[in-house]
């Protein structure tokens, strides 16, 4: 499961996205990259709402034990 569905924030972008499986870190076509250089809802992500996301990305992409 891809973090972004938790933020409500981010949620809306991901329909934006060229690809299904996006990951938001560096795909092109990416609509939630897109909105955080928007900077500002209610177009835009806001850049530390955006850190936060790929923190969760991060550990989420952590294997398990
Ligand atoms: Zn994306």
């Amino acid at each position: 499961m891809n973090p972004a569905t938790l933020m409500p924030d981010l949620r809306p972008h991901i329909a934006q996205c060229k690809f299904y499986n996006c990951s938001h870190m560096h795909e092109p076509g990416c609509g939630v990259q897109a909105a955080v250089a928007a900077e500002a809802p209610p177009t835009g992500i806001q850049p530390s709402r955006y850190r936060i996301y790929r923190t969760l990305f991060e550990e989420l992409s952590q294997p398990r034990y």
